[in-house]
């Protein structure tokens, strides 16, 4: 019975003398290779795609056995080909591997099918070979994409432009709860809330758009009720002539990202209560310290006036310096509470930075006699706008700072030159210096650093309100420095002409 059914499909050598010539023809520009052999399985004819895909010419293959395109280990396939034709039955798209004159092993899918003669007789076969090495490529990919998709922590959905589901991922189960046969066929609204319904029909019409949607912030419904919040994008599914036939989704659960992005901002919240609360009480203690300290300042002139030995004079001198740098201290710390609370004010006046500097440094070298103080400046005047008593307080903490972190030196020099419509200051001393990676912080609230701390006591306000007060007019201050050889410290402030 096999073999009737088979013999439409065999070629039969009966035919008329003209059909021979098409069919010769046919086989001769097949893009498929064709070969015949006889069931000893000797090669008896070889069309030119045989000639192409196997490197052997139909000399060098007619008259050779088959076994010449068969890789060793896959000779026995040969008997059980011969078998099934000797059987009158066709073998059909067997894939296998055969090998071409040059090693090469190529993938193809074979059919054959018996040669009958006019008697019915079976006396030879018909190989018809495809070389598949293209679509096992292609399956190859495929099936990677697919393990990719499968193995994937996302649920990955697709659906068609009706929203019917046509494949839903292991992580699709596992974070909606329906297995993908509860799911495929089903519409897509089985996992989304009814109040997000809409949401649906503006995503198809995106994709019917051609348009991508990234990273939807939305939520889903699992099979048990339970709402996830997920972050989805979907993409259009084209197909080969590149109609819009589908979407795909990539969803992701984002509960725990949301649980923690509202824990950092339940942190950066008590962060800044205490910080405000540290700022409210800096304000606090340097408000009530300076009232007694400004009465201690006046109550200390008095007894200059009665007491008359000269220690007594001594301590006394001693008493007023101490009390001097603590209203300094406190006065810099409401100065900070003032700048949190954007509360530092500024008067506005054009001046004579050179007179200011002048000041400065007259006041410094009046408590540090032991210092020289340098000052060269190539211009009689420079008229800034600003805050004389601030900038003031900048210079005086500069020059300051030069004399306590210079111990064992005695000069400090001083620049003031016009630089392109900037007054520039330079304070140069040859102190301990500040290594190169600490040159910023130093101007940062509360910085020390740590190799100085031995030099002199600081609260490490001093150049933080400097830097404060030099951007407030413009300005720039920074420092340049070598450890163990001194420092300078440069501010730039814009000059104001005339008018
Ligand atoms: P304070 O001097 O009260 O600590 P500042 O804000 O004025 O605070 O200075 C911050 C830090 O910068 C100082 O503690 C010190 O480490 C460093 N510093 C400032 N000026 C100099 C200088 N001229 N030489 C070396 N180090 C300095």
């Amino acid at each position: 019975m096999e073999h009737n059914a088979n013999n439409s499909s065999a070629l039969d050598l009966t035919l008329t003398e003209p059909t021979n010539a098409i069919l010769a023809a046919i086989v001769a520009t097949s893009d498929d290779t064709i070969i015949s052999k006889n069931l000893e399985g000797i090669i008896l004819s070889w069309n030119p795609a045989s000639e192409r895909m196997f490197g052997y010419s139909q000399e060098e293959a007619v008259g050779q056995h088959i076994s010449l395109i068969i890789p060793p280990d896959r000779i026995a396939e040969e008997d059980y080909i011969i078998n099934e034709v000797k059987g009158g039955r066709k073998v059909d798209h067997f894939e296998t591997v055969r090998r071409a004159k040059d090693g090469r092993l190529i993938p193809i899918s074979l059919t054959v099918s018996p040669i009958i003669d006019a008697n019915g007789r079976v006396i030879g076969a018909s190989k018809i070979a495809r070389d598949i090495s293209e679509r096992k490529r292609a399956d190859e990919k495929q099936a990677v994409l697919a393990a990719i998709v499968e193995t994937s922590d996302d649920a990955i959905v697709s659906k068609t432009l009706q929203g019917i589901i046509t494949s839903w991922n292991k992580a699709a189960e596992k974070m909606f709860g329906y297995t993908e046969q509860e799911a495929v066929g089903q519409h897509i609204t089985l996992i989304i809330p009814p109040e997000r319904h809409d949401e649906e029909t503006y995503i198809i019409g995106e994709i019917v758009k051609g348009n991508k949607i990234d990273h939807f912030l939305t939520i889903r419904q699992a099979k048990d009720g339970k709402l996830i919040p997920i972050s989805v994008s979907v993409s259009p599914i084209m197909d080969g002539r590149g109609n819009i036939i589908g979407a795909s989704k990539i969803a992701r659960d984002i509960s725990e990202q949301l649980s923690l992005q509202a824990e950092r901002a339940r942190h950066y919240e008590e962060v800044k209560a205490l910080n405000a609360r540290k700022d409210e009480f800096i304000g606090l203690a340097s408000h009530e310290l300076k009232t007694p300290l400004t009465s201690v300042g006046g109550y200390l002139d008095i007894p200059s006036r009665v007491i008359t030995d000269e220690k007594g004079l001594l301590f006394l001198e001693k008493t007023k310096r101490q009390v001097k740098k603590i209203s300094a201290l406190v006065n810099d710390l409401l100065d900070i509470s003032k700048i949190e609370s954007g509360k530092l004010s500024f008067s506005l006046e054009r001046f004579d930075i050179r007179e200011v500097l002048e000041d400065a440094i007259e006041l410094v070298s009046y408590s540090n006699d032991q210092f020289d103080f340098n000052l060269t400046s190539e211009s009689e005047q420079l008229f800034i706008e600003g805050d004389p008593h601030r900038i003031e307080q900048v210079l005086i903490n500069l020059l300051t700072n030069a004399v306590r972190y210079s111990p064992g030196t005695s000069r400090v020099d001083i620049s003031l030159s016009n630089q392109n419509d900037n007054a520039l200051i330079g304070v140069k001393d040859y102190g301990i210096g500040i290594p190169e990676d600490k040159l910023e912080a130093i101007f940062s609230r509360f910085y020390r650093v740590d190799e100085t701390r031995n030099q002199a006591s600081g609260l490490g306000l001093g150049l933080y309100l400097s830097h404060e007060i030099v951007i407030r007019h413009d300005g720039k201050i920074w420092a340049e420095s070598q450890p163990g050889e001194g420092s300078t410290f440069w501010v730039s402030l814009p000059l104001k002409r005339r008018g």
